[in-house]
Formats: C-alpha cells, sequence, structure tokens
C-alpha cells in the first residue's frame, strides 16, 4: 500500500499537452521507479487472479503496462494497434475521439473462448476501451477484465466500457 501510494504521487500532471487546456496525466516517473512499477502491475492485476488466458495491452502505453503484466500473471500478450500496423489479418474498428476518429486492430488469431484481460493506462471518455472490449467479443474472445491504472472520473468513460477495475481516480 505504501508503495501504492507513492506510485499515484509519480503520476505528472502536465498542463496544456497535447493540446491547451489539456491537464496530460504522465506516468513515465512512475515506469522509471522500479517499486512503483512492480507495485502496480501486482494492483492491475490483483482482482483477476486465475480468470484470464491472455492480456490485452492498447497501442501505446498499454502495451508497457501489459506487457509486465502478462509476465507477472503467467499470460501470453496480445497487441491491441492504431491502424495499419499488424502484419497478419486483422479485424477493425472505428470509434470516436473527440474531434477525430481514431481505428484499432487486433490479429484474427485467438482461440475461440480465450479470456481476455484488458490493459491500458487512462479511462478517459472510455472510446478506446469499449472499442477493444468489442473487438475482443468479435473474434470469439471473452472479456475476462477490464483494469487502467487512472480513471478520470469527470468524463464518465464507464457508461461506454461497464465495470473497470481502475487502481487510481481522480
Ligand atoms: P478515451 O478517451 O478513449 O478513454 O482515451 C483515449 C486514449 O487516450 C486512451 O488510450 C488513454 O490511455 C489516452 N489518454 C487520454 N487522456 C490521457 C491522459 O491524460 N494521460 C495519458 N497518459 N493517456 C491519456
Amino acid at each position: 500500500a505504501a508503495d501504492l501510494a507513492r506510485a499515484e504521487s509519480l503520476i505528472a500532471i502536465v498542463p496544456d499537452f497535447p493540446t491547451p487546456g489539456i491537464n496530460f496525466r504522465d506516468i513515465t516517473p512512475l515506469l522509471a521507479d522500479a517499486d512503483a512499477f512492480r507495485a502496480v502491475i501486482d494492483g492491475l492485476l490483483a482482482p483477476f487472479e486465475g480468470t484470464y488466458d491472455v492480456v490485452a495491452g492498447i497501442e501505446a502505453r498499454g502495451f508497457l503496462l501489459a506487457a509486465a503484466a502478462a509476465v507477472a500473471g503467467h499470460a501470453g500478450l496480445v497487441p491491441i494497434r492504431k491502424a495499419g500496423k499488424l502484419p497478419r489479418p486483422a479485424a477493425s474498428v472505428d470509434y470516436a475521439l473527440e474531434y477525430a476518429t481514431a481505428t484499432i486492430e487486433m490479429h484474427d488469431d485467438i482461440a475461440p473462448g480465450t479470456r481476455v484481460l484488458l490493459i491500458d493506462d487512462v479511462l478517459a471518455t472510455g472510446g478506446t476501451i469499449a472499442a477493444a472490449q468489442g473487438l475482443v467479443e468479435r473474434l470469439g474472445g471473452t472479456v475476462a477484465g477490464t483494469a487502467v491504472l487512472l480513471e478520470l472520473t469527470a468524463l464518465g468513460g464507464r457508461a461506454l466500457t461497464g465495470d473497470v477495475h481502475a487502481l487510481f481516480t481522480v
């Protein structure tokens, strides 16, 4: 618990990034601290022990957390990538961002019924995670759970994503 509290304090707030008016939450100081990084990986996985076969991370910061979680949880890693990056047949979903649309993709080769634990760094409007959940199910997987480091509660993302395990909330 001491490590988790310190981990939370290591998330930096960067005003006006990437655009004026946005308070960006920067997790890189947390990742750079060995004990904090370990504590958040354990915390992300804690509710899901024994319930997942693979961990899926969403590009790009989700990869950093999901890869560490996959190793710690003795599970495989599945990348969910931005459009056009995956080399083999993939399923694709478009979703709305604030002023644009985005596309994420996942290789079309998970075994039917694979239990997928989804991990990303921040739950904001929920569009990204909801799109990832839809992709997993469209490909025949089951969403075992969804976990994020930080939930920005004011944006109401859970309306789109359903239940999410958020280690920290603001
Ligand atoms: P969404 O609005 O779809 O929930 O979030 C969009 C994407 O932007 C997610 O992958 C989320 O991780 C990222 N994101 C949104 N706001 C922040 C932020 O303040 N800090 C970080 N690190 N990522 C953010």
